[in-house]
């Protein structure tokens, strides 16, 4: 994994999340977890899918814009869905950029000269690709280039520096990459990883929901809130009420919540879930 950068400390988190029991530590090249038989790499993400390609280390935690420039023939085992961030072409903001026919004879600096190649072919664009290694926003304000092509998230960026985004090139995400040549002692230790991994994306889409409602709203309240299987039901103390436990997906909750107030539930408790194994 990242030694530095945007990638490392959501990376760890991961890891430990799923259960890897793991010390790190600010020079820290090599950890080995105590908990299974895994050892651990921090490297320059640029490197890693070289040194998974090499067999060096069995997988890799990286970014599917590094992944899809560098085409290490490695396959990808896990979208992560962490470090959102795209591609993009991006110009001085005074420019009236008409579309990408605009690019047409222009220079572009960039780090990514294959993703963007590939994206000037997919549109006939005939430009001239720099290739930079670090601090490609000021290469326009320094007369070096038209446009650049980098990875943006916020915008905040380019804003400082005067720049606009036009057009968007790739998405990218962490993801794991693995060498399809491992030995299945191996794949099998990976496979756990991936397994737990799994369990903690999931989780992380789900909450758990717990509400009192009277014994004759029991059928209308678990329809709203079936849950993986159907919802628990525990009777209160108090004759004629019970208590119903269940999952709702984080993305429409709100909304179930409301149909349950209607339907007769209250004392509404929703809490966050570590992890979710089906
Ligand atoms: P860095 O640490 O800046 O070398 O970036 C490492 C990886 O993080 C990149 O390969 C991208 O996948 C991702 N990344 C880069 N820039 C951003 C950004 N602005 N927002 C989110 N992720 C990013």
């Amino acid at each position: 994994m990242q030694k530095s950068g945007r990638l490392q400390e959501e990376s760890v988190r991961l890891l430990r999340e799923a259960g890897l029991d793991i010390e790190t530590g600010k020079n820290k090249l090599k950890a080995t977890a105590t908990n299974l038989p895994v050892e651990l790499f921090f490297l320059r993400d640029d490197d890693i899918p070289g040194y998974v390609s090499d067999g060096v280390a069995d997988a890799g935690v990286i970014g599917r814009d590094v992944f899809a420039e560098q085409q290490s023939g490695n396959e990808v085992v896990s979208a992560l869905g962490f470090a959102r961030c795209r591609l993009s072409l991006a110009v001085p903001s005074d420019v009236v950029y008409t579309g990408v026919s605009w690019l047409d004879g222009k220079r572009i600096a960039t780090s990514f000269p294959n993703l963007l190649n590939q994206f000037l072919v997919e549109n006939n664009i005939n430009a001239a690709v720099h290739l930079v290694s670090g601090s490609v926003e000021i290469t326009t304000g320094i007369g070096l280039a038209d446009a650049i092509c980098d990875l943006v998230s916020t915008g905040s960026t380019l804003a400082s520096n005067n720049l606009k985004e036009v057009q968007q090139v790739f998405a990218s995400e962490a993801i794991m990459i693995a060498n399809p040549a491992i030995d299945a002692d191996r794949r099998q230790i990976l496979d756990c990883l991936l397994f737990r991994i799994a369990a903690v994306q999931k989780a992380a889409k789900y909450r758990y929901i717990l509400l009192n409602c009277p014994d004759v709203a029991i059928d209308a309240v678990s329809a709203i809130i079936p849950g993986m299987k159907s919802p628990t039901v525990l009777p209160l103390a108090q004759e004629g009420w019970s208590s119903l436990h269940s999952v709702v997906d984080e993305n429409d909750f709100w909304s179930r919540i409301d149909r349950l107030k209607a339907a007769g539930a209250e004392g509404i408790l929703v809490v966050p879930i570590e992890k979710m194994i089906l």
